[in-house]
């Protein structure tokens, strides 16, 4: 029993999104796609190499200059903007990021705070709510018990400990054995019954306390929750008297 759980009206999320000031212009993204100011929307403006000639000037001669294609342009006396196809990405200047400005709703932040949680998208559970109806005597009752299930818990994890270091010291022990048979006779020489099945049993055996002693500490964190929760709800209570 956890003391708090996901507000469900907002799905965890604390507020929900105003429905009443979304700008409808740049469909609340706060930015829209306009000419570009450089090219007007062209793509392409005047060539900076050439000014615009199309050629440039390779030597200077007394009667007359001797010209060449412009490189840069290939004599189209024009060059790629840097737009992006003639458009560019500006703040839309309909609203505010996405909000129209002094919506009464939600002061314009576009998001509307959830009162059931009241914005912080967690809820007092059932079981928390439930406690404060218990007195203190109830109450201390109740963490007793808890704090009497950890420390068993705990006892019970030491116990499994315990035995998984059993079993791999037995583990140890067969494997060296086995290695021993197997150097002892010839690689191709079969033994008798094959390998000892310990071998196999002992490690599936310890993953299982493995995992038992992992449900077992779930279940202490759990109750050390709810210990924390009834020790808050105590001292509600107690500094209210
Ligand atoms: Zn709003
Ligand atoms: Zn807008
Ligand atoms: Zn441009
Ligand atoms: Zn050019
Ligand atoms: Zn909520």
């Amino acid at each position: 029993m956890a003391a708090y759980a996901s507000c469900s009206a907002c799905q965890g999320i604390g507020s929900f999104k105003c429905p009443d000031c979304a700008c409808p212009r740049c469909n609340a993204t706060g930015s829209v796609e306009d000419s570009c100011p450089k090219c007007h929307g062209a793509a392409k403006v005047t060539c900076e190499t050439c000014r615009g000639e199309g050629r440039v000037l390779t030597k200077k001669g007394f009667f007359s200059d001797k010209y060449a294609q412009c490189w840069k342009c290939k004599g189209s006396r024009q060059q790629d903007c840097t737009c992006r196809a003639g458009k560019v990405v500006v703040r839309c200047p309909s609203c505010n990021e996405g909000r129209s400005p002094q919506c009464p709703h939600c002061g314009s932040t576009g998001q509307l705070k959830c009162s059931t949680c009241n914005g912080s998208g967690k809820v007092k559970s059932r079981w928390f709510t439930s406690l404060a109806n218990m007195t203190v005597e109830q109450l201390k009752f109740e963490r007793n018990t808890r704090n009497d299930a950890i420390a068993s818990d705990r006892d019970e994890i030491q116990g499994i400990r315990s035995e998984i270091s059993d079993m791999r010291s037995q583990l140890k022990e067969l494997e060296d054995y086995w290695q021993e048979q197997m150097e002892a006779r010839s690689y191709f020489t079969k033994i008798e019954g094959g390998a000892p099945v310990g071998l196999e049993g002992i490690p599936r055996a310890i993953r299982r306390l493995e995992s038992d002693a992992e449900t077992i500490n779930n279940k202490i964190r759990n109750a050390k929750a709810e210990v924390a929760a009834i020790d808050e709800v105590i001292r509600v209570k107690l500094a209210g008297t």
